[in-house]
């Protein structure tokens, strides 16, 4: 029996690193406004194309020394840790719901936040196809996560609308992207676990942020990029946002 378990470790490994070599793709391509799903891949150095032998995920960069085979420019290490996340977050998903469609749909919803948070750190916005791709999830998942209507409409609302009434206030305080993907994951986790995701996100980010300002890194004028802190936050939700809950309520006795 443990070995089989232990077999089906390793494949959700390779599945998710698989996944997420495809997630760089989007990473890289959406952006620049090229398509995801048409035309092989190339270096973007030299622009040779990349064969299958190029493409596995984290042993290709291994063999190559984490350079292009053609041309020898060096291949993003962010690239082949993203992999190495796509196979840990697999084996947290599968190791928190086991052999159940929520294993995918957190996965698939994790793959997503990653996409966003990545993108939203290199180009401070959030493609508004991702959030569709999370208003996806969210009606998938919709059959196996026990909330009412109602926890979901407050979720929509309670975080999105007053970031919203605050940009009127301060004009570009936050990302209308910010905003989107909140309101959308509101609505999937409903309203409770939306605020223990906020709340991991902005406890995160804070302290980031508190560093950077201590150390003159940044001054209060910078903006820094909320999105993959709120990623974090929402999937950390997903997954043990009942669990975290019940440790924050007993610490004050409740
Ligand atoms: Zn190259």
């Amino acid at each position: 029996m443990e070995a089989i378990f232990i077999f089906l470790y390793v494949y959700v490994f390779v599945v998710g690193a698989c996944i997420a070599s495809f997630i760089n793709v989007v990473i890289y391509r959406l952006p620049l406004g090229i398509s995801v799903a048409k035309g092989r891949s190339f270096c973007p150095t030299c622009q040779h194309q990349l064969h299958a032998i190029d493409l596995i995920p984290i042993l290709s960069w291994i063999t190559l020394g984490g350079k292009c085979r053609y041309c020898k420019a060096k291949i993003p290490v962010r690239d082949t840790l993203l992999e190495v996340l796509g196979g840990l977050l697999g084996m947290l998903c599968f190791y928190r719901y086991g052999i159940n469609w929520m294993t995918l749909i957190s996965f698939v919803f994790a793959m997503i936040l990653v996409a966003i948070g990545m993108i939203d750190l290199d180009t401070m916005t959030i493609p508004n196809s991702l959030i569709i791709a999370c208003l996806i999830v969210t009606v998938i998942s919709y059959p196996f996560i026990d909330l009412s209507i109602m926890d979901r409409i407050i979720g929509f609302l309670i975080v999105s609308l007053p970031m919203y009434a605050m940009n009127y206030i301060i004009p570009d305080c936050f990302g209308g992207g910010d905003i989107k993907l909140i309101a959308v994951c509101g609505l999937m986790l409903g309203w409770v676990h939306l605020l223990v995701g906020m709340f991991i996100a902005i406890v995160i980010a804070g302290s980031y942020a508190g560093y950077l300002m201590l150390s003159h890194k940044v001054d209060k004028k910078d903006h820094i990029a909320f999105g993959p802190y709120i990623c974090f936050g929402l999937f950390v939700a997903l997954l043990y946002g009942e669990n975290l809950l019940q440790l924050y309520l007993g610490m004050f006795g409740l």
